[in-house]
């Protein structure tokens, strides 16, 4: 069939389910702020066609995927796609999946690979990635001097939503398996998550506190102002190394980089490698003790106070006005 001018192909991430990943609706937002949305789904569920078109793909691709190997018939079936609709940029999310699959593409077809993008952009010459580098201390661009652009988009870091289009061409992808070597899961166990809170990473709102809640039964409090928010909980490293929560809620250089719409900083004092993490956050709030804390240096809005008389007051609050 023929594709839409100036086709951008998205590589939609599926999950063990088969269904389409959280990242979906970024990602074919951002395309559709550059070009037409041309959606793969590898190995998904008619859900997941379905969410891909609802987030505004104009063509959804569909290929089988294999419950056993990893990532190569993903990067084959990629591949199969660059070839057929020639897009002018490839976007893939910045997840473990998507960073190696667009790694075996860039290789496969000579492509310049832009990394860990905050947003998409077109100039005369093609399309542009933005990065926020140095700890969120600069915004650059990068762009290939030849080939389409192909860029890994960091979760959460987008927030341009697509209309869904009226009646989107569903087309079933051949692949031909390439036959390199894939490393296979043997054994695949779901761990069943036990909180009800947004996940981290992606989250529209993260509340996170860092040593200044002093200790592990005080960081409940973090906790409670996620949940009165609906928002994710996030830490410092020095909180996560005193013990207050398990690593996965690191944020930061060594940690998980987020970009949400509202970042709560609680006692974190804010040095580089934390905002490394969180510097791309649409609104900052930092509440400190210490008016010098570098985290007042990139917040919004700062209160300076005791974080265990303020937070109560605005949990209060935040509940008053939901009543
Ligand atoms: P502190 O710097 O000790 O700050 C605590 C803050 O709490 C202070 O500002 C204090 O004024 C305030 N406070 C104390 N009590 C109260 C109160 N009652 N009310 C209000 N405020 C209060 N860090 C990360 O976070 N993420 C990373 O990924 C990361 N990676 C790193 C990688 C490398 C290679 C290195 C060297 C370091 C890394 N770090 C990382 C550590 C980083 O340098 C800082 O040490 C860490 O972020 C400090 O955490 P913090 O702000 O919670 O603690």
């Amino acid at each position: 069939m023929g594709y839409p001018a100036n086709p951008i192909l998205v590589l939609v991430d599926v999950d063990p389910a088969g269904g389409a990943a959280s990242s979906t609706a970024a990602l074919i937002g951002a395309a559709s702020t550059i070009g037409a949305p041309v959606a793969l789904i590898v190995g998904g569920t008619p859900e997941a066609t379905d969410a891909a078109a609802r987030a505004g793909a104009q063509v959804v691709l569909t290929a089988t995927g294999d419950d056993a190997a990893l990532t190569v018939p993903i990067a084959d079936a990629l591949q199969a796609a660059y070839r057929q609709v020639a897009p002018d940029a490839v976007l893939v999310s910045n997840s473990v999946a998507g960073r190696d699959v667009a790694a075996r593409l860039a290789v496969r077809e000579k492509l310049a690979v832009s990394v860990d993008a905050v947003g998409v952009s077109r100039d005369d010459e093609g399309v542009v990635a933005h990065h926020s580098v140095y700890g969120g201390a600069y915004l650059t661009e990068s762009a290939p001097t030849y080939g389409a652009a192909l860029i890994t988009l960091r979760q959460g870091a987008v927030d341009t939503r697509a209309e869904a289009v009226a009646a989107p061409v569903v087309e079933e992808l051949a692949v031909i398996a390439s036959g390199a070597p894939a490393a296979s899961a043997g054994a695949v166990e779901a761990v069943e998550a036990v909180s009800s809170r947004p996940e981290l990473r992606g989250a529209a709102k993260v509340v996170s506190g860092g040593r200044g809640l002093g200790s592990k039964e005080k960081f409940v409090l973090v906790e409670q102002l996620a949940d009165a928010l609906g928002a994710a909980v996030g830490a410092s490293r020095a909180a996560v190394d005193a013990g207050f929560i398990p690593q996965s809620h690191q944020v930061g250089q060594t940690g998980v980089s987020v970009s949400p719409q509202l970042y709560v900083a609680l006692g974190i004092s804010g040095a580089i490698q934390h905002r490394a993490g969180m510097q791309t956050a649409k609104t900052i709030v930092a509440i400190n003790k210490d008016a010098e804390a570098p985290i007042f240096e990139v917040a919004d809005f700062g209160i300076v106070g005791d974080l265990f008389t303020v937070v109560p007051q605005l949990i209060s609050l935040i509940e008053a006005r939901k009543g």
